[in-house]
């Protein structure tokens, strides 16, 4: 009975934490702007049960019952591994302390509304004090998680279990030596952008974005669709999968991009293995957060995949342009599937992440995470942040950010106290091309794709990857189903060979 009531106190966990995430849904989706301030302390309630359970003697009492019950049997077995698992992530959690946790938990909701608020209306000075407390908070879960030569390690590992600030400046070192060059040479290329800038009634576009999610795989009868500012996916276990997007009448690949990218996530925790539910392999201990991906690089690496390697490649749009001609024929009349896929995958440098092309997607990201580390070591001040934003934008990308909406006020991240993610989207983009790589051998995967049919792809990312949630490391998962861990050449190869096309 031992290990199953140390299963049956992890469900229970997990079960408030689904609460929390459908209260967030709510908060982010359908809730009335009245709502905020009662919805922060009801989450922190939750989250704050969380962590008693998590850390209390019930609990603890159940490891070490389960632990003897389990005695000698091998270190592999799913069992154990789930206990040791608990043990291990529960030790980290029990270093930030309970009031901790509630402020952070309070304040995110709190900060994200304000974030909304001073986003609209250009306003980073009203917004700053929130960002100041939380970057404040951030710091001292830094403090108490410890380890690591820089103080955003601790940060980073939260959501990428291994990784540090000097993998990081080395991984970025690598992505800049390649893709510079492709930036460079991507602009010669010839790209009718301005077809994409037409009237796309935004009722079509989410029409077409979510025929194509479904012919990926993306399960509708176990998730939805709905509008948001940012777009984000969201689970209450794997019969429950949401994803958002955000649609623009005059810029088309947002709201496409934005909705393949999500279900890409969506398509992960669906096919997490049903016996993983309420279970260890589906909490993230550590951010209390029921999620059943290995880490959000990996998490990143599936959103991706679909994305980019699957949406925009030539072989996708020569398929399916005509269906894309005929829900919009007036728009498209003069456009072929080559203009097409040309002007996807255009570079052109732009204020806003979540609508940077391949190239540039990066640069944006390794801005935000030298901000970061500069915040968590104390380097940079919150009150300086508009002005080293732009001075970034300006050298990295030959930008003039003309407003804070375009600058720093464009990510929910921060407000969300989620210091130390922003990495894992380029960790997710190099990932998800390791695993593109090794699914094309298999042959029924490329013949699929050669004629639309998705689902020997979503099998193998399935077999390979989704099943196994949070029962197996980022760094095994790739070892295991690509040859090899963390690796930029592939990804610098799929985008060499993109813009030596677009350029030939
Ligand atoms: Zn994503």
């Amino acid at each position: 009975m031992s290990y199953a009531a140390f299963s049956h106190e992890i469900a229970r966990i997990n079960d408030i934490l689904c609460a929390v995430n459908l209260m967030t849904w709510d908060a982010r989706v359908m809730m009335p702007p009245g709502g905020i301030d009662a919805r922060g302390k009801q989450i922190a309630t939750l989250v704050g049960l969380a962590r008693e359970l998590a850390t209390g003697d019930a609990l603890q009492r159940a490891i070490e019952d389960a632990r003897a019950e389990l005695a000698g049997l091998p270190a592999s077995d799913v069992r154990v591994l789930a206990v040791e698992q608990a043990a291990q992530s529960i030790g980290a959690l029990a270093r930030i302390s309970a009031a901790l946790v509630g402020e952070a938990a309070e304040l995110k909701t709190v900060a994200q509304a304000a974030w909304a608020k001073a986003r609209a209306a250009n306003d980073f000075a009203g917004f700053a004090p929130m960002l100041e407390r939380s970057m404040e908070m951030q710091r001292e879960i830094a403090a108490a998680l410890g380890g690591g030569e820089h103080p955003y390690d601790a940060l980073v590992s939260t959501y990428e279990p291994g990784m540090t600030w000097s993998r990081l400046q080395v991984l970025y070192g690598e992505l800049r030596q390649g893709l510079l060059p492709l930036l460079a040479q991507a602009r010669e290329a010839k790209v009718r952008s301005e077809i994409l800038e037409r009237a796309y009634p935004v009722e079509k576009q989410r029409e077409f974005s979510s025929l194509l999610s479904s012919r990926f795989g993306y399960d509708f009868d176990r998730g939805r669709l709905d509008d948001t500012v940012h777009p984000f996916e969201i689970s209450f276990t794997r019969s429950d999968v949401r994803i958002t997007g955000r649609f623009r009448e005059t810029w088309l690949p947002g709201g496409l991009f934005a909705v393949w990218h999500e279900a890409g996530h969506g398509m992960y925790e669906q096919g997490i293995s049903e016996a993983f539910s309420r279970s260890v392999f589906t909490t993230d201990f550590i951010n209390l957060y029921a999620v059943g991906g290995a880490s959000f690089g990996t998490h990143e690496s599936q959103s991706r995949l679909w994305e980019n390697r699957v949406g925009r490649s030539r072989r996708f749009w020569e398929l399916h342009f005509d269906d894309l001609r005929q829900t919009f024929p007036d728009q498209l009349d003069d456009v072929t599937a080559e203009d097409f896929w040309r002007a996807v995958n255009g570079a052109r440098p732009g204020f806003i992440r979540v609508e940077a092309d391949e190239l540039t997607y990066d640069l944006h990201i390794m801005l935000r995470s030298e901000i970061e580390a500069g915040l968590i070591a104390g380097e940079i001040r919150v009150s300086d942040l508009p002005e080293i934003w732009r001075d970034k934008m300006k050298a990295m990308l030959g930008l003039d950010v003309p407003d804070d909406r375009l600058g720093v006020l464009q990510d929910v991240h921060w407000s969300s106290g989620m210091v130390g993610s922003f990495p894992t989207y380029t960790i997710g983009n190099v990932m998800s091309s390791q695993f593109f790589a090794a699914a094309c051998k298999d042959t029924p995967v490329v013949q699929g794709l050669e004629t639309g049919d998705y689902l020997p792809l979503k099998t193998w990312l399935n077999d390979k990857v989704y099943q196994f949630g949070r029962s197996k490391t980022p760094s095994q998962l790739l070892v295991e189903a690509t040859g090899s861990d963390l690796s930029t050449g592939p990804y610098i190869a799929d985008l060499k060979r993109k813009v030596d096309e677009l350029t030939a």
